[in-house]
């Protein structure tokens, strides 16, 4: 229970403003909008040395796809124009707002947010927090947990950084595998700032089973509501169905984010090979979960972060659920409830303030 959740509880914080949750409609739990994860970018495959420095073109764009984090190009979208307009695809899809995560590490933009949500007309919601240690290289280690807690706190009460633009919930909150000591203690800070506003937490795990499972034990030990956190990235980051079962069980939003994405990045910076499923894959799944009796936990998006996912670039852009896995879902005997359950209600439940 919130402290101090000023006079927004029972609404969502946009970057536009307090809303009534009612309004918000078909939302990703977890995208990026303006973004520059260069700090995650690392040399190419050795077959492809010039892919690194390359602009991404219609010719190189499976190439990109096949190796998102491998060129620089890929990594950084900072354009409002052509941000605005691939966003107004979504609404014009029939979609009514996203989940921006791009927390410290990945520049985000709060300012450019709010004039992208201005200018398509759909809800953004921004989150606020840090990243993994590797993208935001920041040391946290010299200032005190309330320190940054309170920093977490100014940003969604007067305004993320030095801006106005009030954050709408904690996230990503990145975790690395193995946790860095850093990570743990941007946790700390971000269940005390969560305690105190009453707005969600989105975690982005490491991979594997190990650091979920200390993650999870961290918030169960303070205590943390699991029904105000949404555990990210289960359908790309290694977790086994017993890891997953646990996350459901204990009662966490369940966050199947990268719809639309096949990577394969068998990589040597990454604890393991990381391999996304298929979309078919991620809704067999997404079905087990709502037959065993989780369908109030699910929640989907599409963690676009990567320039050749736009339209603009050849990709399918935010309105990938819309135009492609909803109607999946139908032919795999999704109810329209359990759609209206994992696209509208779960993430509505999720951003509305305690
Ligand atoms: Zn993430």
């Amino acid at each position: 229970m919130a402290d101090h959740a000023l006079d927004r509880a029972g609404k969502i914080q946009t970057v536009t403003g307090v809303i009534d949750p009612n309004t918000l409609g078909i939302t990703h739990i977890h995208e990026h909008i303006i973004f520059d994860q260069s700090a995650v970018y690392y040399e190419p495959h050795p077959e492809f040395p010039e892919l690194g420095e390359q602009l991404l073109s219609l010719q190189n764009r499976w190439l990109f796809e096949r190796n998102p984090f491998n060129n620089r190009d890929n990594l950084r979208f900072t354009d409002v124009s052509l941000a605005a307009a691939e966003v107004q695809r979504f609404g014009a899809a029939g979609g009514g707002a996203l989940l921006e995560l791009s927390s410290t590490g990945m520049s985000g933009d709060p300012v450019k947010l709010r004039s992208v949500s201005e200018e398509s007309g759909v809800t953004i919601v921004a989150g606020t927090g840090w990243y993994t240690r590797q993208a935001h290289g920041v040391d946290l280690s010299a200032r005190s947990i309330d320190d940054l807690a309170a920093e977490l706190i100014s940003a969604t009460e007067t305004g993320i950084a030095d801006t106005d633009v009030q954050a709408g919930c904690f996230g990503e909150i990145g975790l690395s595998a193995p946790i860095e000591a850093d990570e743990l203690r941007s946790l700390e800070a971000t269940i005390i700032a969560h305690q105190h506003t009453g707005l969600g937490i989105s975690i982005h795990p490491g991979m594997g089973d190990q650091p979920l499972f200390e993650i999870l034990d961290f918030l169960k030990a303070r205590q943390v509501d699991p029904q105000r956190v949404a555990i990210g990235h289960l359908d790309c980051f290694g977790f086994s169905d017993y890891a997953i079962d646990r996350v459901a069980d204990d009662g966490y939003f369940m966050a199947w984010d990268n719809f639309g994405s096949t990577h394969f990045m068998p990589t040597q910076r990454l604890a393991k090979p990381l391999m996304h499923a298929s979309d078919g894959e991620r809704l067999r799944v997404l079905r087990r979960y709502i037959d065993r009796g989780h369908v109030a936990q699910i929640t989907i998006g599409q963690d676009l972060s990567c320039k050749h996912d736009l339209v603009t670039f050849g990709g399918g852009g935010y309105s990938h659920i819309i135009a492609n896995v909803i109607p999946m879902m139908r032919v795999l005997g999704f109810s329209n409830t359990d759609i209206d359950t994992i696209t509208v209600v779960n993430p509505r439940q999720f951003l509305t303030i305690e």
